[in-house]
């Protein structure tokens, strides 16, 4: 090497050195004495984490630098933001862009195209990837957001009304543009939601030449599955079939066994969930912390035909007896809101499932003529060992499933509930691995690179909370209760909730196959 360039080299790394050690300004916040959980799975250790701008730069046993942001966290666990893969907080972002739900959970990033819609309040609307991010650019939230390209949108969006039937060719075509379209514009795979429509009319080759698109750009696949009662293992093969044929990652959202038949069965779906992988096949899962499920009352009619009265008798035999189902939201008729299929047979003095057919009849009328969603519901639907078992499964991560503004809690409390009623009163999952099912997990099923763990060099979201107190306090009563225990949220590296509330600084980025 010549003299002069060994010169430079020297120089520069003396420059280098002198740099890490005294600072001209420093811009860095050092968190000390925290229990630190890195997200890994690995145990948690006293430590510090210093982040500055947007990134983690140094983790462990850390020396301060003069001059810079010191908070101290004695007693309080520090852990990668949550990410939450299946989310409704995109819908009503432009009302709660401070995501109070979202962030008072420890969550920072929030993954968009749940069910395969795109988070409208029109049912039928479609959301473009690069309308979606033309959107968030100009009034950012205060969490990010990664996208999956929706299905049942974009199946609405070329087949209009008529879409009560297979897809042609030409359809199937012009719906694998809007998915490359997407892709291109950064959404990181294809979600589907095929208990709902129209997505429950497609076929499995149309989904699988869709797939096929978001498997060209690297992308993954998600699906609130084809049906989660007693075909559920169909359709679990139907995931994993689309996986093998379409080459790329799939991954079961919300994953539970609803039907009264199938419950205990846990052994034998995780069995199947491992043979799918030890055959090559990437298959995950995320799950909520809750017996009660949610969603609309025509999913319990799987051909939609309302006036079948077996399946309203199979429905309560299999699926949850009338005083289980509760309307949380009827718009037809508001006055129902709150009250049961058994309540609601009493006071229109009909049986358990002529109530049913007609409720489910007038929501869909209801949501034809106006674009909205006609009816909510929740059902107490699952058993808790089933619940226990499918969340200890080494490749299940955590989500909520959750809305702003209520109906079930869990848009405000599932992941304290997990970490305070799991982890800390039942102990069915230890620390570590409880919180890597919220942050390393959910990364890795997500293809996120850079966020999920806490390390140098990774984005700077955290998340402080108080392993002693953190729980969820959000009921089917008062649904939109902030949960207590979350101390400090970091948002790539701006506080962005203390104090029991957000700070109102809206730090969120869209996350993209190319920068997450
Ligand atoms: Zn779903």
């Amino acid at each position: 090497m010549p003299i002069s360039h060994f010169t430079l080299l020297i120089t520069s790394v003396l420059l280098l050195v002198s740099c890490s050690e005294e600072p001209t300004s420093v811009s860095s916040t050092l968190i000390i004495n925290a229990i630190i959980f890195d997200g890994t799975g690995a145990d948690g250790y006293d430590g510090s984490v210093r982040i500055d701008g947007d990134r983690i730069v140094a983790v462990g046993d850390i020396a301060t630098l003069n001059g810079e942001t010191i908070i101290d966290a004695t007693g309080l666990a520090l852990a990668p933001g949550f990410i939450d893969t299946h989310s409704h907080h995109d819908s009503n972002m432009d009302e709660y862009r401070h995501m109070p739900g979202v962030l008072s959970q420890g969550v920072t990033t929030i993954v968009r195209g749940a069910d395969g819609f795109s988070g409208t309040d029109d049912e039928f609307g479609f959301i473009p990837q690069s309308e979606f991010n033309r959107t968030f650019a100009a009034t950012p939230a205060a969490v990010n957001v990664a996208s999956y390209s929706p299905h049942n949108s974009i199946r609405y969006r070329i087949m209009g009304t008529d879409s009560r039937r297979e897809a042609t060719a030409d359809e199937v075509a012009a719906m694998a543009a809007l998915v490359e379209a997407d892709m291109q514009d950064g959404a990181v795979g294809l979600a589907t939601g095929l208990e709902y429509e129209p997505g429950i009319f497609s076929t499995t080759e149309e989904i699988i030449e869709l797939a096929k698109v978001a498997a060209n750009y690297g992308g993954g696949y998600m699906s609130h599955v084809r049906d989660e009662d007693d075909r559920f293992m169909d359709a679990v093969d139907e995931v994993i079939r689309i996986g093998r044929e379409a080459g790329l990652p799939v991954h079961i959202s919300h994953i539970k066994l609803a039907d009264r038949a199938f419950w205990g069965t846990t052994d034998s779906v995780i069995e199947v969930l491992n043979n799918a992988r030890a055959s090559g096949v990437d298959i995950t899962a995320d799950i909520y912390p809750y017996q009660r499920w949610a969603s609309n009352l025509a999913i319990l009619f799987p051909s939609r035909n309302f006036s079948d009265r077996d399946v309203a008798e199979f429905t309560f035999a299999h699926t949850a007896n009338p005083d289980d189902i509760i309307l949380s939201h009827f718009a037809p008729n508001p006055e129902f809101d709150g009250l049961s299929i058994a309540d609601v047979a009493r006071i229109t003095e009909r049986d358990p499932a002529t109530t049913l057919m007609e409720l489910t009849q007038a929501a869909d009328d209801y949501l034809r003529e106006t674009g909205r969603g006609g009816a909510s519901i929740i059902a107490k639907g699952m058993d808790e060992s089933d619940v226990v078992a499918l969340m200890r499964w080494e490749f299940t991560n955590f989500c909520s499933d959750g809305s702003h503004g209520g109906g079930h809690p869990r848009g405000y409390g599932a992941f304290p509930r997990v970490l305070g009623h799991y982890v800390r009163e039942l102990k069915v999952l230890s620390w570590p691995e409880a919180i890597h099912k919220m942050t390393g997990r959910s990364a890795d099923a997500m293809g996120f690179r850079d966020r999920g763990r806490l390390k140098a060099g990774n984005y700077a979201d955290l998340v402080l909370f108080d392993p002693d107190t953190i729980i969820d306090n959000a009921t089917m009563d008062n649904s939109t209760a902030l949960s207590t225990g979350v101390h400090s949220v970091w948002v790539n590296g701006v506080l962005a909730f203390e104090n029991g509330a957000p700070t109102k600084r809206f730090s969120g980025r869209v996350i993209t196959r190319s920068n997450r």
